[in-house]
């Protein structure tokens, strides 16, 4: 019975669901097609996509997973999210996610628990795990999500769903709700490659909205993705792939480890040449990870205040102080207050030298770190997440656990690097059914044409 019931209570992918719209939009595609007109078209014409939480969306509510924000209708499109509807797609609504994206399982949400539709006693991961999930149980041909330490890559690997975190700069950030702006990136989730290729098409590129956006040329990201029957037989010939040791061993489950191993074998017969490789530093990611990051979020989140937008206790007689209490006392959740805390202290006047300053010194060798892989090899190799799926409920209380699982993805966005995540199997260990598990193809900045040409191979 306790089954029957999670099964009827669904996936829930979305916070908010916008039927009008889309209606609207597709009518209007017919129209254009029915007056002859059909060539204007944009390139995602008729695809039904959805937008992570933390993307602002014009007259459609945008809560960023918060309570603090239930009430906001943004009057601005993010710029990634105007240049999808200008390509056509049709937006079905807004996707869960862990409230401002601090998060791994999606439970950190204030609205709803997502279910992982590969068994939905699991969570979908986090923090974009409504946009992973939303792909992978066909709702959606294609989503968006943000990942500042790993969540997009992270619940694709726990979807089986592919999942783009581009270069630090490559899609703008302008309208996406910040956490940590050093370490925010804007990125596609699809079923395959070619579609989540075809949704970094059209918002790669230079925003004059974010300083931080990059003028780097744009290469056609679907190029050169033939279907497999016309792959030549070893279209990796001469590719060089470092397998990066540190994310092979310790720490990640049995299950994984030998999905990612076939996943190599797979790369060898295809022509590459697959060498072991050490990120020097990577292994101090997460500490550096959990300063920077809180430091910035901690800054991000002062504008909820009570007085600008977002909810308010303004209504009763107090104080200013009393009102920035009650409002964010109120408005934000545990975990979102636990990081403004981290953040806080990291930045005080006592603490900054010995925790933020340090970290940023990590920073910078765990950049060195993977120039210098990278300049061995042309493409890294290693798994997306060192667990498949956990269960309901199991890490959520337990902070540390849930901050380790991050170890695999936090090292590119400290080293502002792209990587994409592609299913490439699954672990029959770790549970009786066996879970989704994706490897995460990792480069140079700019360099994501390459990776999703690898990535293409398993498909
Ligand atoms: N799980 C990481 C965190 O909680 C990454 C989140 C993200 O990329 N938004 O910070």
């Amino acid at each position: 019975a306790a089954q029957r019931h999670t099964r009827s209570a669904g996936v829930q992918s979305f916070i908010t669901v916008d039927d009008d719209q889309v209606r609207r939009s597709a009518a209007d595609i017919d129209e254009r097609i029915r007056a002859g007109d059909g060539s204007s078209l944009g390139p995602l014409a008729g695809v039904v996509m959805g937008i992570k939480d933390t993307l602002c969306t014009q007259g459609l509510r945008t809560t960023a997973g918060s309570r603090m924000l239930e009430n906001y209708t943004p009057p601005y499109d993010a710029t990634s999210v105007g240049r999808l509807r200008k390509a056509d797609m049709l937006l079905a609504g807004k996707c869960n996610c862990d409230a401002f994206a601090m998060g791994s399982t999606t439970e950190a949400s204030d609205y709803h628990v997502t279910r992982n539709p590969w068994d939905q006693n699991r969570v979908p991961g986090g923090s974009s795990g409504g946009s992973a999930a939303a792909v992978a149980a066909g709702q959606c041909i294609a989503t968006l999500g943000s990942d500042t330490g790993g969540s997009i890559r992270q619940p694709a690997s726990f979807c089986g769903v592919v999942g783009i975190k581009p270069t630090y700069g490559r899609v703008s950030r302008y309208g996406l709700i910040a956490y940590a702006s050093s370490l925010d990136c804007v990125g596609p989730l699809a079923r395959c490659v070619e579609d989540a290729a075809a949704v970094l098409n059209v918002i790669s590129g230079h925003d004059k909205a974010d300083a931080t956006s990059s003028t780097q040329d744009i290469p056609d990201f679907t190029q050169g993705l033939e279907p497999r029957e016309s792959l030549q037989s070893r279209p990796l010939q001469g590719v060089r792939i470092g397998v990066v040791q540190q994310m092979m061993g310790e720490g990640v489950a049995e299950g994984v480890t030998a999905a990612v191993d076939r996943a190599c074998r797979h790369l060898e017969s295809l022509g590459a040449e697959l060498l072991e490789v050490v990120v020097p530093s990577l292994e101090l990611g997460t500490p550096a990870y959990y300063v920077l990051a809180t430091s910035e979020a901690s800054s991000n989140l002062a504008r909820y205040d009570g007085i600008r937008y977002g909810l308010s206790s303004a209504g009763e007689k107090q104080e200013l102080k009393a009102l920035y209490r009650n409002t964010r006392g109120t408005g934000l959740n545990a975990e979102v207050k636990r990081r403004i805390l981290m953040g806080t202290h990291a930045l005080s006047a006592g603490f900054i030298d010995a925790y933020y300053k340090r970290a940023q010194q990590v920073r910078t060798l765990i950049r060195q770190g993977f120039h210098d892989a990278l300049q061995q090899v042309d493409v890294l190799i290693g798994p997306a997440a060192p667990t498949p799926a956990f269960e309901l409920g199991t890490v959520i209380n337990d902070p540390l656990t849930m901050y380790k699982n991050d170890v695999l993805t936090v090292g590119l966005n400290l080293a502002g690097l792209p990587a994409v995540a592609v299913p490439c199997g699954f672990d029959d260990k770790t549970a009786s059914n066996p879970l989704p598990v994706c490897v995460q193809i990792m480069g140079r900045a700019f360099d994501e044409a390459r990776l999703i040409k690898v990535a293409h191979v398993f498909e």
